[in-house]
């Protein structure tokens, strides 16, 4: 099963990953997460990434690619969920390609359909493990008493003016993707509004859906 998880910044992209890479054996391939583990390592991508990142702004292509192109093949193009990768109409056309070659096409593209007025709201109040990458927020899913507190942080580009940046770029760049996958029949739209299970309920039974439909391979 190959998934691409798309949808705006705060979506809950990164939430229903994990749960899929828990409950599903997936591997969770997060072109943000990989950024800011090199960010942490500083080397030199993650030097040359944070600027992007830090002011809201996309990473330019040719980096964010290769990180891509790396973590499919480690997983031998198969098994993975795309959290945060395609963000471009070129990043989606090259990974189309760069998956036919591999004879692994995409199973689904499961787009988190939440309103503007949730974003801002999770976006604010999420904070994350800097140890692990685990996402939290601060009311409806808090870390747990065993997660050590001086982990927990506020990610650097979830602040007021890198959110407006961040949104206003969604929709610059990256939701012409959407239009991009629905066009090419990969696209399963999925009400992400509601209590995490129920969402990740939806998404399961989406994927059921576009598996019996094209009959991929599991
Ligand atoms: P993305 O990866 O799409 O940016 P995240 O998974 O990091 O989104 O989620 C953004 C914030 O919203 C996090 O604080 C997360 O805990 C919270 N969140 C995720 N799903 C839900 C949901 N169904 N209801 C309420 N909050 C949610
Ligand atoms: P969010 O959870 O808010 O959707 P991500 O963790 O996916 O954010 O990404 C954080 C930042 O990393 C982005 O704002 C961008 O700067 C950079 N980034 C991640 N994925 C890509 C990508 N596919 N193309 C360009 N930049 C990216």
């Amino acid at each position: 099963m190959r998934l691409v998880l798309f949808g705006p910044p705060g979506a809950g992209k990164g939430t229903q990953a994990s749960l899929l890479v828990k409950r599903e054996g997936l591997t969770q391939i997060s072109t943000g997460e990989i950024l800011r583990r090199a960010i942490r390592e500083g080397t030199e991508v993650g030097c040359e990434a944070r600027q992007y990142m830090d002011a809201g702004k996309l990473v330019p292509g040719k980096i964010v690619r290769s990180l891509a192109e790396n973590a499919i093949a480690a997983v031998g193009y198969d098994q993975f969920i795309l959290d945060g990768y395609p963000r471009t109409i070129e990043q989606a056309e090259w990974l189309t390609e760069f998956l036919e070659r591999h004879d692994a096409p995409l199973t689904a593209v499961i787009s988190l359909e939440v309103p503007d007025e949730h974003i801002v709201d999770r976006l604010s109040r999420r904070r994350v493990n800097g140890e692990t990458g685990q996402t939290y927020h601060l009311d409806f899913n808090p870390p747990p008493d065993n997660v050590d507190p001086s982990h927990i942080v506020q990610r650097s580009d979830d602040q007021p003016d890198a959110i407006r940046k961040r949104l206003s770029v969604y929709r610059a760049e990256t939701m012409p993707v959407r239009q991009y996958f629905e066009v090419h029949g990969e696209l399963c739209k999925v009400d992400g509004t509601g209590e995490l299970e129920e969402v990740y309920q939806r998404i399961r039974r989406s994927i059921s859906r576009a598996k019996a439909a094209t009959d991929t391979p599991t």
